[in-house]
């Protein structure tokens, strides 16, 4: 059996954050880290594939969707470039605001965390997989599946979510709290693509195509963005459709994603080029219509898809309704969401526990002493190192409460 004095669940960005929060402010307290896997950070080892897309300059409320207000939190802590200092870490950014390291690789962001837990004094302890927590006389009592425990007065659990299982996340730690009463938010994958009818998006897959995604419910447009979209079998992908990921939480089935896809060609544009198409092509195959247009494979989806006639055909044929019935496929290729990506091709979990659960502090209501950071809370950021913001933001926060509210206790 080990004990500590404030015991932290998980190596992720949160944690280990939260760890060196909770030290730095009262250095007396002893401070652990029990990670499942056997070392801390994998996660972040792939974040902003291999580059940690670590923050970001242009932080806004609608950047964060769950229960809690995301924004009101990350404005209580120093800046990225304040907090990243202090780690001894240099950030650039790009001209859309995300944030890098300068070194532009992950693995540094996190040699210089562990720098920093080393320098503090922090405890590791890899391959602990935590499966239960009591309350003890003096705090609780953390067991791991082999049999071990852990005894801390005070607890930060910032085990993640569902998200990326094969990085450690697996959301056991937020069944371990459902089953202690704790209210979770609508749990989804989020910052993922969208599944959609194989059917619907056959001959695509592989094929990526520059365009404006709009995402509607019930005829009502809830979120419109630009970016490059991605076709898989039987999915939409791309970090325009990973933002609109979350929706599914709310609009389920009813959500349903529009394509245009010449966004920047007016609806008469579309036309004039599809009719001088015709015109110059006349003796070709109609699956030739849009060569020029859209790379072949979409070329021929949407010829094939909306005219419906045999592809054999000459383009003489296509009538004027012809040309408009494929310009507005062409600005509104709609597809509806059939439901959402499994868990290991998801970046961040939407519905942890609920905003309505923890004080301002992030400490749990139902049992004190408990405090929470990361995406084990009901809020997830669009891509972009919103989430690693939040990670970093709610660890300060989680950390240094916790670290406060254990002054004066010990001897
Ligand atoms: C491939 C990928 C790329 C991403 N890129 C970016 C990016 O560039 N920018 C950005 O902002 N966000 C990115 N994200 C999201 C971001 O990484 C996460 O939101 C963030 O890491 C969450 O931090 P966390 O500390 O809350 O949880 P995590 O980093 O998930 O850490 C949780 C830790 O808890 C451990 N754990 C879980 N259960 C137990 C248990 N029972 N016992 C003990 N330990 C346990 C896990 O092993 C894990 O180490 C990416 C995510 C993925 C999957």
């Amino acid at each position: 059996m080990m004990r500590t004095d404030i015991l932290v669940i998980g190596g992720g960005a949160s944690g280990i954050t939260a760890a060196c929060e909770a030290k730095k402010c009262y250095p007396r307290a002893d401070v652990m880290i029990c990670e499942r896997l056997d070392r801390i950070g994998k996660k972040l080892l792939s974040t902003g594939n291999g580059k940690c897309n670590l923050s970001n300059r242009e932080l806004s409320p609608d950047n964060y969707h769950g229960s809690f207000d995301a924004l009101i939190f990350i404005e209580k802590t120093p800046s990225a470039e304040e907090f990243f200092a202090e780690y001894g870490i240099l950030c650039t950014a790009d001209e859309q605001g995300r944030m890098y390291p300068y070194s532009g690789s992950a693995a540094s962001v996190l040699n210089a965390l562990r720098l920093r837990l080393k320098g503090l004094g922090v405890t590791e302890v890899c391959g602990f997989e935590v499966r239960d927590i009591v309350q003890a006389k003096s705090g609780f009592s953390v067991a791991s599946a082999d049999g071990r425990s852990i005894e801390c007065r005070r607890l930060i659990i910032a085990a993640g979510g569902y998200a990326a299982p094969n990085m450690g996340t697996d959301g056991s730690v937020l069944r371990l709290l459902r089953g202690k009463g704790v209210k979770l938010g609508k749990i989804v994958p989020a910052v993922a693509p969208l599944r959609v009818d194989s059917e619907r998006v056959k001959g695509l897959k592989g094929v990526r195509a520059k365009c404006v995604v709009r995402a509607f419910a019930d005829g009502r447009l809830l979120r419109e963005e630009k970016g490059e979209v991605q076709f898989t079998e039987n999915s939409l992908s791309g970090i325009c459709v990973f933002n609109m990921a979350y929706l599914f939480g709310k609009y389920d089935k009813s959500l349903r994603l529009e394509l245009d896809l010449a966004p920047d060609m007016s609806e008469q544009e579309v036309a004039d080029y599809i009719r001088s198409a015709a015109q110059m092509r006349s003796d070709c195959e109609l699956n030739e219509l849009l060569t020029g247009m859209f790379c072949k494979n979409l070329a021929v989806y949407l010829v094939k898809t909306t005219l419906k006639r045999p592809m054999t055909e000459t383009v003489s044929g296509v009538t004027a309704s012809d040309v408009k019935v494929l310009t507005n496929r062409i600005k509104r290729c709609s597809f509806d969401v059939s439901g959402a990506s499994p868990w290991q091709n998801a970046q961040a979990t939407l519905g942890g526990i609920a905003a309505d659960e923890v004080t301002d502090a992030l400490e749990l209501r139902r049992f004190k002493d408990v405090y929470l950071c990361g995406e084990i809370l009901d809020t997830v950021g669009d891509c972009g190192g919103y989430n690693l913001q939040w990670a970093w933001s709610s660890g300060i926060i989680a950390g240094r409460n916790c670290a406060l509210s254990l002054k004066g206790e010990l001897k």
